[in-house]
């Protein structure tokens, strides 16, 4: 009997059409490589040397005003410019390409250099997703950007230099690889079903159980079915919206609480500062029907505060692989206190 715990098997994504290998039988090795913790992480809240710390210069000589909640500022190293002109190339049909313009922000979530989303509070993790509702709108609004993504890298594992909280927004004149996918698997969906794609997910999910981390009124954090990443977390609206420019006054509060809510519980899942990318995925306005808004994080830690997962060799070629299933990572993650671990006495 095909059982989903035991033996090796494939999960398809209905968000992207791809699929990942789970081998849960692999779980049942013992492990013989490291499990250190790191020595706690003391920064000041104020670090005369970050780029980002009220009153500090930046590339090419910018100050940085003595903000007091969130500060926005076009990236002094945009991977996107308005001023591109258009234009492209196709040579045979092999060599092609097209000019691609937009604008790169970043957003500081607070002045205090030492703040996680975990450690904020929640009237200070409102601002910041008021900041995004208000970058979102105006961005979205304009006739030559056709996508808006807020994404946050944090740490050092992912890439990220520095440590002041903060998130960027990337929005281009036209739409990137995975929103492609998505857009197409969410409109194929809600053609044959009438509703969105992630509804019906969330109802299967909240009636199983298994896979969610924790909700509040407005949120559901779960290890989706499809997870390819240990503890990948989907956050995703018990209301069916398309984009953040249409939550009330209520759902924002309940997103602000259910990110810091994911972020403590990856917190305290190693007693580290939790590594990962996260991002928002939506369309604006009431014109995207089948689009429902969500959360991806994609964090790499996967035993210990040092351990990590790789994505390489068969993954790399193939196709993307896991060990611990995602009832499993659910499993731990529900498991974990509310509290973040330096809170506790
Ligand atoms: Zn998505």
């Amino acid at each position: 009997m095909f059982d989903l715990k035991e033996h090796p098997h494939k999960r398809h994504n209905p968000l992207t059409g791809e699929w990942v290998l789970v081998s849960p039988h692999r779980t049942k090795r013992p492990w013989q490589g490291q499990v250190e913790k790191l020595p706690p992480d003391e920064r000041p809240a104020y670090d005369p040397k970050c780029y980002l710390c009220p009153g500090n210069e930046r590339a090419g000589g910018h100050i940085n005003p003595p903000y007091s909640s969130t500060f926005v500022f076009t990236n002094d190293f945009s991977a996107l410019l308005e001023a591109t002109p258009g234009g492209a190339v196709d040579e045979a049909g092999l060599l092609r390409a097209v000019s691609e313009s937009g604008v790169c922000k970043v957003v500081c979530f607070s002045p205090a250099h030492n703040l996680t989303v975990a450690e904020m509070d929640l009237p200070g993790m409102r601002a910041v997703v008021d900041t995004w509702v208000e970058e979102y709108c105006q961005l979205s609004a304009r006739r030559d950007i056709a996508y808006v993504e807020i994404f946050e890298n944090r740490g050092e594992m992912m890439g990220c230099s520095n440590p002041h909280p903060h998130c960027q927004i990337w929005a281009s004149s036209s739409l990137p690889n995975e929103v492609l996918k998505e857009d197409a698997s969410q409109w194929g969906w809600f053609e044959r079903a009438g509703r969105t794609l992630l509804a019906d997910y969330l109802a299967l999910e909240l009636s199983r159980g298994e896979r969610i981390v924790c909700a509040n009124d407005s949120f559901v954090a779960l290890v989706p079915f499809w997870a390819l990443w240990p503890y990948e977390v989907l956050v995703v609206s018990r209301r069916p919206f398309s984009g953040m420019d249409s939550m009330t006054g209520e759902e924002r509060d309940c997103l602000a609480a259910i990110l810091r809510e994911v972020a403590t519980r990856y917190d305290n899942l190693f007693e580290v500062s939790f590594p990962y990318t996260m991002g928002f995925h939506q369309m604006p306005g009431g014109a995207h029907p089948h689009w429902h808004f969500h959360a991806h994080y994609y964090p790499p830690l996967l035993r210990s505060a040092t351990v990590r997962k790789f994505m390489v060799g068969y993954e790399m070629l193939a196709t993307p692989q896991r060990d611990i299933t995602a009832e499993a990572a659910a499993e731990r993650l529900r498991a974990l206190p509310r509290t973040h671990y330096k809170l506790r006495g």
